[in-house]
């Protein structure tokens, strides 16, 4: 059995691959310390070209802060080039338009392959780019990547319509047609998985696409550009342009030529992409934005699992998970006894070089995040927050932060109302179910949330009363191709994975025939 598929099999879910790590890591393959970057070019047509301006961007290092390499940086003039392309790979009778739906899928269950061939390769440079772990990034990011692409690829010719008994004499039958160039606006905190989440349904539904990754971690998007022309996908319909998000993304969002943006990252700029839609072609919007999740601990929690939960509720990815449990609320009865574990496990985080096998947490991921989580924990402190560990830079190289746990926090505190976006848990204390429920739900946020209890009616009240778009009951972080995910309120709008993620990505036509009556 291949070491790959030792991982699969463990990747039940994140939580259980992060702590059986140290299981894994007799078998688990070395990374490649200094991966080769091969492509730091825009990508269109299945070309690597550079861009009109002739402009680059630096990828900086989060462990070093030193320049990795230099990436052609896309503008509004390549984003034009590249919709030219993917509306062009998009024209009625062009080979991907006339594809079989089955064919479809194949390609993309061949990409799927290449990225299990490359996968030492991809992890490697995913945290040469981004700093999460190696051992993360292969055992977690890798293959939900994969069985994402998988996932989509066997629906390319399952997502069908349907016949309609309309009033009168006609055939009324719908069709499930795919939307047209799709323009993808994705974040650094997830490179690879999250542009997984997004090419699985476009593609399988049939669309192109224009994708723009974050600056500061194009590079693994651009070497999967390079495994899908490997795969065979014709040219134009994948077409990628690093750059950034005011030039580049914005060119996207306001272009009169994408049919559909998505966007995933911050709700500040999740507020700017509906303007751009409306105010140009009104294209659809589906947004993943931001979240300050609850994760709800109970009193009669098996103590060890509660704040192991909690724990990697948090601080999973370094604590760049729009779904992180940020607002750990805990029962006052065991509150005490919650707070000092937590302090005593974050104590434990091992923090340093990501390529190291015994390494948790590595880096944030560039200074901008490094300033703005330390500003927040600085307010932590004025606001009056107890801080039991950490609330400090780790080292003086690298964008590292001391694991932090601040107690005592009230539901008025910045840190328990901002996106922190950063390893710092914020502990909070509560009296009774209802009154829990009632702060939970008090944010402008509903993408996830928690709740740790060995009650059944409880933990069932909870996640029905909790506005959120996914609740985890006696876990956190449990994702699946197959399960959908997005938020409530201004945690965005519409849905992403399972079937539910198809819908974003196609167009429902009706067609209705006259049947002429032939009497007898
Ligand atoms: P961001 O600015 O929202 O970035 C997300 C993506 O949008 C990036 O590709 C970005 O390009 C692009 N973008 C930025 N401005 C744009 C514009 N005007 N039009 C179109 N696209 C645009 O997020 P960030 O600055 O990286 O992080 C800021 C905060 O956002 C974090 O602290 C965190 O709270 C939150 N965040 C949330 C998620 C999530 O998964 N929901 C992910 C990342 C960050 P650039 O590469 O130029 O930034
Ligand atoms: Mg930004």
């Amino acid at each position: 059995m291949s070491v790959l598929r030792i991982v699969f099999r463990r990747s039940k879910n994140v939580q259980n691959i992060v702590k059986q790590h140290s299981a894994c890591m007799s078998s688990a393959p070395q990374p490649v310390r200094e991966p080769e970057i091969k492509h730091a070019q825009i990508f269109i047509n299945n070309k690597f070209v550079d861009s009109v301006s002739g402009k680059r961007f630096p990828s900086i290092s989060p462990v070093t802060e030193e320049v990795i390499c230099e990436i052609a940086e896309g503008d509004k003039a390549d984003v034009d080039l590249a919709v030219k392309a993917a509306r062009d790979a998009f024209r009625l009778g062009s080979p991907w338009r006339r594809m079989d739906a089955s064919e479809r899928g194949n390609l993309m269950y061949k990409l799927a392959d290449l990225m299990e061939r490359d996968a030492v390769y991809l992890a490697s440079l995913e945290t040469l780019d981004n700093g999460k772990p190696f051992q993360v990034a292969y055992a977690a990011d890798i293959p939900l990547s994969i069985k994402c692409l998988r996932y989509y690829a066997g629906y390319a010719n399952k997502n069908h319509g349907k016949t309609i008994p309309v009033d009168g004499n006609f055939f009324t039958y719908t069709r499930h047609e795919p939307i047209g160039v799709c323009g993808q606006i994705i974040p650094w905190n997830f490179p690879l998985l999250m542009q997984a989440w997004k090419l699985g349904p476009a593609l399988s539904m049939g669309n192109t696409v224009v994708m723009k990754p974050a600056e500061q971690t194009s590079l693994t998007a651009l070497y999967i550009a390079q495994l899908s022309e490997e795969a065979g996908f014709p040219p134009g319909v994948l077409n990628i342009v690093p750059g950034y998000g005011p030039t580049a993304g914005a060119a996207i969002a306001k272009h009169m030529d994408v049919d559909k943006v998505a966007f995933t990252g911050s709700t500040e700029i999740g507020q700017l992409i509906p303007q751009y839609a409306a105010t140009s072609n009104l294209k659809g919007v589906t947004l993943e934005l931001g979240g300050k999740s609850p994760n709800i601990i109970f009193a009669d929690a098996d103590m060890e699992q509660a704040v192991e939960q909690a724990h990697f509720a948090l601080f999973f990815n370094h604590g760049q998970c729009c779904c992180a449990g940020s607002r750990t609320f805990v029962e006052d009865k065991v509150y005490d006894e919650f707070v000092e574990r937590s302090i005593e496990r974050a104590k434990k985080r091992t923090v340093g070089n990501p390529f190291d096998e015994s390494v948790e947490q590595g880096p944030q991921v560039d200074s901008e995040q490094l300033g703005k989580i330390m500003n927040l924990i600085e307010s932590g402190k004025k606001e009056g927050a107890k801080l039991g560990t950490g609330g400090v830079r780790h080292g003086d190289r690298g964008y590292f932060i001391e694991p932090t746990v601040f107690m005592d926090v009230k539901d008025n505190m910045r840190i328990a109302q901002e996106e922190i976006f950063g390893p710092v848990m914020s502990i909070l204390k509560f009296k009774d179910l209802n009154e829990v429920v009632e702060r939970a739900n008090k944010s402008m946020y509903g993408l996830a949330a928690g709740v740790v209890t060995k009650d059944i009616d409880r933990a069932l009240y909870v996640a029905n009363s909790l506005r959120a778009g996914t609740v985890w009951v006696n876990c956190f972080n449990v994702f699946s191709a197959a399960a959908p995910f997005g938020g409530y309120k201004m945690s965005g709008n519409g849905r992403e994975l399972g079937e539910y993620g198809l819908s974003a990505y196609t167009e429902v036509k009706n067609v209705t025939i006259s049947i002429p009556q032939k009497n007898s």
